[in-house]
């Protein structure tokens, strides 16, 4: 007897589409026949982890025969230092998505609602789906705006309602790379009922150079419905190992401490992360790489009359002018792996991550020969 097991799976699974990542350079040198290609598709750190971090995880493998610390005690405490914060007010993740997810897990299911803005992270749609809750995105800043496709506060605000039970803000937003400032961002999480939690989302707080660009950790103490995530998957070149971790009031830790997986974060990514954050060399080399990799994209793309979206992240949107999937594809017979964003409804876009500067010559070189610039 067949059995039509998609029926089978429940309510908001049967309609989830596939999280789908960059291209991993293997396969598509497999797929070409070609060698040294470049991928800036994933926000990764084109220099690598942290060598401290490598010498630390050499140290450690001898004793993966063993369980994790499954309450990740050494890193806590670091990162209770290092963020002013006690520990009790941190959740380690298996990436910062998997606090995402225990976000969707603790505090949604059917009947409640998430809130977020239109061209907002993609695995915030696919957690709020997963449990059978419902999503609202809001409309983003007009293609004219000062921070073209970014997040708007007050669309944001207007569909809160008594059913919504989380808000997610992704500061820098990623695909656009745009952010909000302290005080509309500060001003937005108290006018919140006290019921809906809301996620400031800061994969790539390290990079933002902007002079108002706020730290959502220190209003920690101020709102208890607030969880602000972090990551090591990016300044912290650590994309691999799957690390972040979430600060809230000890109260919430306390709730994604109950279904978390017990040993949820290995080994190897909790000693790397110890390493990592105490490279601080590490981090301000990857930060000014980026500084100077986002001038040479926006004079590249500025002195070509392409539109772009300023970014502050580790990544940067350009408009190829038609639809970029056939540019991404001849891009790729160029050896060049970048990210076109039709799924996040930016189908004329490209995403580009930041490189080393003679990555980025490489790529800006293939758009030139692409384009017939
Ligand atoms: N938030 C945003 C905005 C991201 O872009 C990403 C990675 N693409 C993540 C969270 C999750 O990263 P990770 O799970 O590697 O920490």
């Amino acid at each position: 007897m067949t059995c039509d097991i998609i029926s089978l799976a429940v309510t908001g699974v049967r309609g989830l589409t596939p999280y789908e990542p960059g291209k991993p350079v293997e396969e598509l040198e497999r797929e070409l026949g070609i060698r040294d290609s470049v991928k800036l598709a994933s926000n990764e750190n084109s220099l690598g982890p942290s060598p401290r971090a490598l010498g630390a995880m050499r140290r450690e493998l001898g004793k993966v025969s063993y369980y994790p610390d499954g309450n990740g005690f050494a890193l806590k405490q670091a990162l209770a230092t290092y963020h002013g914060v006690p520990s009790t007010c941190i959740t380690l993740g298996n990436g910062s998505n998997e606090i995402l997810e225990l976000v969707a897990r603790a505090f949604l299911q059917p009947g409640l609602e998430a809130v977020f803005s239109k061209h907002a992270f993609a695995v915030y749609p696919v957690v709020v789906q997963a449990v059978g809750a419902t999503a609202r995105v809001a409309p983003a800043n007009s293609p004219e705006h000062a921070m073209p496709y970014g997040h708007d506060l007050n669309a944001l605000a207007a569909l809160v309602t008594d059913k919504t039970r989380v808000v997610f803000v992704a500061n820098p937003n990623n695909p656009t790379g745009t952010w909000v400032n302290g005080t509309s961002l500060c001003d937005f999480i108290g006018s919140l009922p006290p019921t809906t939690l809301v996620v400031i989302d800061e994969a790539y707080f390290e990079y933002v150079e902007a002079p108002d660009y706020p730290n959502a950790i220190r209003w920690l103490e101020r709102f208890p419905n607030l969880v602000v995530t972090r990551t090591f998957s990016k300044i912290y070149g650590l994309a691999g190992m799957r690390i972040g971790y979430g600060l809230s009031h000890p109260h919430i830790a306390e709730i994604f401490n109950r279904v978390r997986q017990p040993f949820n974060v290995n080994s190897l990514a909790q000693c790397a992360a110890l390493a990592a954050l105490q490279d601080t060399a590490h981090v301000a080399r990857s930060r000014a790489m980026n500084e100077s990799g986002l001038v040479q994209y926006s004079q590249a793309f500025a002195s070509r009359q392409l539109g772009f979206i300023p970014s502050v992240a580790n990544f940067i949107c350009v408009n190829v002018g038609r639809t970029a999937l056939s540019v991404y594809q001849a891009l790729l017979r160029e050896g060049v792996i970048v990210r076109p964003i039709a799924s996040y409804e930016l189908p004329e876009y490209l995403r580009i991550t930041i490189g080393r500067e003679e990555q980025n010559q490489r790529v800006i070189d293939a758009l030139d020969k692409v384009l017939g610039l």
